[in-house]
């Protein structure tokens, strides 16, 4: 891959945005065009804490006047899902393919962009997951879920995460209810004694999420059948582990011109 890409990150300051600009800046072919940062209009990144060695990068808070000012080819939307959906419109007003980690779109914004997409003629990849190791693991429990019809997801992630379940646990229940045989599991007169012990619903299965200080994201998919269970798990340990993730998706979206949601579907 040669041709260069201009890029914008939206929420450089956060724990994936950090990583997105390290990513972005020490990839060859990319460029770090400017940054949308809700809190620092008008500063140069380099002005902000832990970016002193990066040069030329503006800060905008509106990141309209940012796309009316600075060329760029991809966003890279890091922030939270209010803010993210009008970030992600922005850019394909602009004729900017959008690249957004950002969890907690609900079906009808994803419906939306889809939408536009198709109208504007541009690609667009949304990705609950930019590790590849967990999309490998939802592959799995896809698979898995053709011979095993009870399936139970624990997703585990720190405290500091705003939507649950996560996008990575209702991505796994729509890939699974693709291929599972449609059930309600657990005993036909279960009754919580405690709001909630049985977790979240989607089409049967139970999702269940934990949150504590000192985890990053993780995930475990319980399948069970008579005398057997077998059990998918991946951890993130760093969120580096995001990152080659997200640069393929970077790479891949200027040859598109879809929407894309998750990020299996543009690996081979
Ligand atoms: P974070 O550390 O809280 O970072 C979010 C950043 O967004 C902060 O810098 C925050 O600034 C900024 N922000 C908030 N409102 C904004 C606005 N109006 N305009 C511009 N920036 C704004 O969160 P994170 O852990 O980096 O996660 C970011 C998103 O990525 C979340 O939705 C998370 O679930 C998702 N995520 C996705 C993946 C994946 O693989 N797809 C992996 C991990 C996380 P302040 O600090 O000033 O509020």
């Amino acid at each position: 891959m040669s041709d260069t890409i201009k890029v914008i990150i939206a929420g450089p300051r956060g724990r994936m945005g950090r990583e997105a600009v390290k990513m972005v800046t020490s990839t060859e072919h990319f460029i770090l065009t400017a940054v949308v940062d809700h809190k620092n209009d008008g500063m140069m990144l380099s002005d902000l804490e832990g970016f002193q060695n990066i040069s030329n990068v503006p800060v905008y808070s509106d990141i309209r006047k940012c796309l009316q000012s600075e060329e760029a080819d991809v966003l890279i939307e890091l922030t939270t899902p209010e803010v993210g959906m009008d970030h992600t419109i922005a850019a394909l007003e602009y004729n900017v393919r959008p690249v957004v980690g950002t969890t907690g779109f609900s079906q009808e914004d994803l419906t939306q962009l889809e939408q536009i997409c198709q109208e504007k003629n541009l690609g667009c990849i949304i990705a609950p997951n930019f590790a590849i190791g967990a999309v490998l693991m939802m592959k799995f429990a896809q698979m898995a879920a053709k011979y095993f019809n009870d399936v139970e997801i624990i997703e585990l992630h720190h405290d500091k995460k705003l939507d649950a379940p996560s996008g990575t646990a209702v991505k796994t229940a729509q890939m699974i209810s693709a291929v599972r045989e449609a059930k309600t599991q657990g005993h036909l007169n279960e009754k919580e004694t405690l709001q909630g012990a049985r977790g979240a619903q989607y089409n049967g299965m139970h999702i269940h999420s934990v949150r504590l200080p000192g985890l990053i994201a993780h995930q475990e998919v319980l399948l069970g059948a008579d005398g057997q269970t077998l059990t998918i798990r991946h951890d993130s340990y760093d969120r580096s582990s995001f990152m080659s993730g997200v640069k393929v998706a970077v790479e891949t979206v200027m040859k598109q011109n879809r929407f894309v949601y998750g990020l299996e579907n543009i690996l081979d």
